[in-house]
């Protein structure tokens, strides 16, 4: 009869266990940020399994994402290199059980799972499609891990596992789709949809502050003899290194994309008339001062040249995008007609023609 009792409260208390481990698989599956998963999962462990301190380390796009938990809080980090001790056992790709606090170990555990009255700790490998995508490290204090301790960190551990990398990847791909919307493939600069944005919200900016703003669009010159002389990967190129150059010459704050084909666009901002015809300058110096050595393609090195037209707002004006657009291309429409390979200012009203060259 005792014995009755007995196992009946032995089910009870590990209904409960389960009811907390399954409260906590349903809490995660909803949740799409990291760190407030990890924060769920730190504060509940103990209602299911002896954990008093965890590491669980996951792949992320050539890195790793480490969260450590301790005292039901936990803290989610980004790392390159794994410590030893994860990169032992990474590598391992097998279940161990490391008797603490005198562990009889190759590698000293992370100082969080090596406090003083840690039992020992516990790693787990989560195996996907035949290789380690994470690594779960938790240690029990005082006691060692009963068996249905072990059972349910392997259990937790796993979905905890394939939840953050699924978060992780979907991260990724949207990161990827949201490049791809805002950055040309072949130059890596704004595509220009996003340059125009960027341009309408500086305009934005200085309606706003009075500050001053400057655009300039620049197109190579004789682009097409590059292609039809040394073929079209050889223009690439040449597109790739006058985006190199152009953006070694932007200020951060600066925004340069690709506006068309061999076209760029730089927005300046806060920028003066007198600042805008020196950024001017440098860019045509950045492309026309050196010539272009392409790698392997072509034997001499090619005269690249550029033309440039500037425009920009007179302080409080209330310009719009297309129109700044096109001062500046009939700007460099007068560049092009001059000689090519020179910078030319926008005739404005509120803004003498400076002649640059
Ligand atoms: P101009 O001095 O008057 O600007 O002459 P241009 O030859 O530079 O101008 P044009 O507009 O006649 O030719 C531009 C050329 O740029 C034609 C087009 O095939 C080439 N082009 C556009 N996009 C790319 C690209 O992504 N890669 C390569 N290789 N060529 C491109
Ligand atoms: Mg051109
Ligand atoms: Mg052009």
């Amino acid at each position: 009869m005792s014995g009755g009792i007995h196992w009946t409260k032995r089910a009870a208390q590990q209904l409960v266990r389960y009811e907390a481990l399954f409260h906590l698989l349903d809490d995660i599956q909803t949740v799409d940020n990291i760190a407030e998963i990890a924060r769920q999962a730190a504060a509940q462990w103990k209602y299911f399994a002896n954990v008093a301190a965890w590491r669980l380390v996951v792949e992320n796009d050539g890195g790793h994402l480490v969260i450590d938990g301790a005292r039901g809080a936990a803290q989610v980090a980004t790392e390159q290199a794994l410590s030893p001790w994860d990169a032992y056992h990474w590598e391992r790709q097998r279940p161990e059980r490391v008797s603490m606090p005198e562990p009889d170990y190759a590698v000293a555990p992370p100082e969080h799972l090596a406090a003083p009255a840690i039992s020992e700790i516990i790693v787990l490998p989560v195996v996907g499609a035949g290789r380690c995508i994470g690594l779960l490290s938790a240690a029990a204090r005082h006691e060692a891990f009963s068996d249905m301790d072990q059972k349910f960190i392997r259990i937790f551990g796993g979905h905890l596992t394939d939840r953050i990398s699924g978060i992780l990847l979907r991260q990724k791909a949207m990161q990827a789709l949201m490049d791809k919307a805002t950055y040309d493939d072949l130059t890596g600069l704004l595509n220009r949809g996003s340059v125009i944005e960027r341009l309408t919200s500086a305009l934005a900016a200085t309606r706003r502050s009075g500050l001053p703003l400057g655009l300039i669009i620049a197109d190579i010159d004789f682009f097409k003899l590059i292609n039809d002389s040394y073929g079209h990967g050889v223009g690439d190129e040449v597109l790739r290194e006058v985006a190199r150059r152009l953006q070694a010459q932007t200020r951060a704050d600066d925004s340069l994309g690709r506006y068309g084909g061999e076209e760029f666009l730089a927005v300046l901002y806060p920028c003066t008339a007198q600042e805008l015809a020196q950024a001017a300058e440098r860019l045509h110096s950045a492309i026309s001062e050196t010539a272009f050595a392409i790698a392997g393609e072509v034997p001499g090195d090619i005269v690249v040249t550029i033309s440039l037209g500037t425009a920009s707002t007179a302080a409080g004006a209330d310009t719009h995008t297309d129109a700044l657009i096109q001062l500046a291309d009939q700007a460099l429409y007068r560049s092009k007609a001059n000689g090519r390979n020179r910078v030319t200012a926008a005739r404005q009203p509120d803004n003498e023609t400076i002649r640059l060259k």
